[in-house]
């Protein structure tokens, strides 16, 4: 049996004073697990408000490096230092705007592992992919990269979330039938030591079309952008998990 995870991620959004009010409206819930992912700035004082709730607070990204100079980047050392559970990795906003590669993805995968963080790593395809039919083997060869690195069993202790490119900030979301594909084969390609892994859906994700996506075998949950900036909204989709 896996415990539901619906996950916001804030993306570069917010103030002090918007996240207070954010924070002040999340759900308390008993049933499903709830992450909020800030910017890295406002980790610290997130962590502090959820400190005696069960929401956890995961970072945006990660260093592949451990330490030493290399400018603007945070460590998944300091992330667990200060308190963070999760760590996004190969969001593909990562990948498309940062030019995040496979090989630095699974460097971002074992370096948030090796801290004891845990990853939510990020696959999906573009939409000329879909329609060339290579969905499946895009996201089978994303998911390879990191198998290949880390070893199956890392994979299968991490989430995955699947989030189809065409489907962020879009307002499209995958159909329930084509999410549920996609985490099947994400779940096929596990294998055994999968059955535990929580496979995550995010694109466009909102109150209107939780209940459907939740409702597929495979899905196991969310990684919402948009709609996690309005927490009567999230606290709904928490709900629906
Ligand atoms: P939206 O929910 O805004 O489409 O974003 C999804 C996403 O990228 C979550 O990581």
């Amino acid at each position: 049996m896996r415990r539901p995870l619906v996950a916001g991620n804030w993306k570069m959004h917010g103030s002090r004073e918007s996240i207070a009010a954010l924070l002040a409206g999340l759900p308390k819930l008993g049933g499903v697990e709830v992450v909020v992912c800030p910017p890295y700035v406002y980790l610290p004082e997130v962590i502090a408000a959820l400190h005696d709730t069960d929401i956890g607070v995961g970072a945006q990204n990660v260093s592949e490096q451990q330490q030493g100079a290399y400018t603007g980047e945070v460590s998944a050392d300091m992330l667990r230092d200060i308190g963070c559970r999760y760590a996004i990795v190969g969001h593909s906003e990562r990948r498309t705007l940062y030019g995040e590669n496979d090989e630095q993805v699974a460097a971002k995968f074992m370096a948030a592992q090796a801290e004891g963080l845990v990853p939510i790593l990020c696959v999906g395809e573009t939409l000329a992919q879909r329609e060339q039919g290579e969905t499946l083997t895009v996201i089978n060869s994303q998911l390879d990269a990191v198998i290949q690195a880390a070893g199956i069993k890392a994979v299968c202790s991490a989430v995955i979330a699947y989030e189809p490119v065409w489907a962020i900030g879009t307002g499209k979301t995958a159909t329930a039938e084509q999410a549920q594909e996609v985490h099947q084969a994400i779940r096929q390609q596990l294998g055994a030591n999968g059955e535990g892994t929580r496979v995550l859906y995010g694109g466009s994700v909102k109150a209107a079309n939780a209940a459907e996506l939740f409702a597929q075998p495979d899905i196991d949950g969310a990684l919402v952008g948009g709609a996690s900036l309005n927490s009567a909204e999230f606290g709904e989709i928490c709900k629906l998990a």
